[in-house]
């Protein structure tokens, strides 16, 4: 087969001073490995301990540390580590756990697999966090539990939601997969009073290619350790080392979701790393609302002043009233020229279980909904030169050229 010849065109007087489109397609997220991690993750094989150990500990403790989190137990997922948080809650049947829809399934499907009920609100729409107001509103003799997601890398409403918690008393279990590192009023997420779960995933600020950490107190986390490992009672990753006893007992059919010293070896250098990796977001962050800011079909994101960002997504949201396509088209149009973009997220209340199980319609959470339709992700990631990040910004400036109304 041969290849179609692009068909001429005659001089564009403004292709004159366009820059070329790009030529490479610019992938959305891809993860940042250096050689320290990949000797360290061969150190590890070269070793006799491969699955949880030293390194897996050694991890914990760092991470711990990092954020001034009481203590940190890793898992080889958020998702784990939010089912393991609601099951140590002692979350279950009957049950009601307020969240949002603007997240990933993962923090939803969760509340399902302890065979509690999801009751989702809407999201306020400057950050489309949970809403604390619809929050208040929704509680009932049955809520057990608030679930705020940190969309975007931006902490959720945390003070109002922890009064409410208090005042029904309500647990509170962060899912904080986008919010390394992000404070609230100065404090980081995950070292606050509740428990919270992180994500490794391999699109994170930071990956082990799986995994992820759950922060709390020390008793919450004794409890999810034994939960996380078959419900055994003791400290069973000693059992093959020196000193080890081959006895052990089981108090609870608990799960297997541990980490290994593989992810580890890699989540080591990643921590260590996190703040460079932070600083050049916050960069390609300031270089993106510099291009974008004074452009009337582009709403920009927003970070409130009692917060720092995490800036695991940037989020773009179209002013459909300016331009002549929609989101889909401008997604289409940037790809066309070589810009991988994505959309967080498709809000539960649209997937096929949850409107069929719930009976909801699309314009049951307006706000999350209408953003939905919407918004666009540009690549934010520590892999992007300045030269990617001005690709982008002319891609998406000549899309709004060639489309607006
Ligand atoms: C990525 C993500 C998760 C799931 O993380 P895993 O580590 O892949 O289980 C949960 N919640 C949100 C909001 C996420 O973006």
């Amino acid at each position: 087969m041969t290849r179609p010849q692009a068909a001429f065109r005659g001089p564009d007087p403004a292709a004159a001073s366009a820059p070329a489109p790009r030529r490479e397609f610019l992938p959305f997220a891809p993860p940042l490995i250096g050689e320290e991690e990949i000797q360290e993750v061969v150190d590890t094989l070269r070793s006799s301990w491969i699955t949880t150990g030293p390194k897996t500990k050694r991890f914990e403790q760092d991470f711990a540390t990092y954020l001034g989190a009481p203590g940190a137990l890793a898992l080889n997922s958020c998702t784990a580590a939010l089912h393991t948080g609601l099951v140590t809650l002692g979350i279950g049947p009957g049950a009601e756990v307020i969240t949002t829809p603007m997240t990933f399934a993962a923090s939803v499907n969760v509340i399902e697999h302890v065979g509690a009920r999801p009751v989702l609100v809407d999201v306020e729409p400057d950050t489309l966090n949970i809403d604390p107001v619809l929050v208040e509103e929704a509680i009932t003799p049955q809520t057990r539990a608030i679930l705020p997601v940190h969309y975007a890398g931006h902490p959720a409403a945390l003070d109002p939601i922890g009064e409410l918690a208090s005042a029904h008393k309500l647990a509170v279990l962060e899912d904080a997969a986008h919010a390394l590192p992000a404070k609230y009023n100065g404090r980081p997420i995950g070292a606050g009073p509740n428990p919270a779960a992180f994500s490794f995933y391999a699109t994170k600020n930071l990956t082990t290619g799986e995994g992820g950490m759950l922060t709390g107190s020390p008793d919450f986390l004794a409890s999810a350790r034994i939960l996380s490992l078959h419900g055994m009672s003791r400290d069973a990753w000693r059992r093959y080392d020196k000193g080890g006893s081959w006895r052990y007992d089981i108090l609870e059919p608990g799960f297997k979701y541990n980490m290994t010293d593989i992810q580890a070896a890699l989540g080591l250098w990643q921590l260590r790393k996190l703040e460079r990796f932070q600083q050049r977001r916050r960069e390609i962050v300031g270089l993106y609302n510099q291009a974008f800011a004074g452009v009337d079909s582009l709403e920009l994101p927003v970070a409130r002043p009692e917060v720092e960002h995490a800036w695991h997504l940037y989020v773009l949201r179209l002013r459909p009233e300016t331009l002549r396509i929609g989101r889909d088209e401008f997604v289409e149009e940037l790809a066309r020229r070589n810009i991988g973009t994505s959309v967080h997220f498709i809000p539960i209340h649209l997937h096929t279980y949850y409107r069929t199980k719930y009976g909801y319609a699309p314009g049951a959470f307006p706000t999350a909904y209408s953003n939905f339709q919407r918004m666009l992700s540009l690549p934010l990631n520590v892999r992007l030169t300045d030269l990617d990040v001005a690709d982008v910004i002319e891609a998406v400036l000549d899309v709004v050229r060639t489309h607006r109304r």
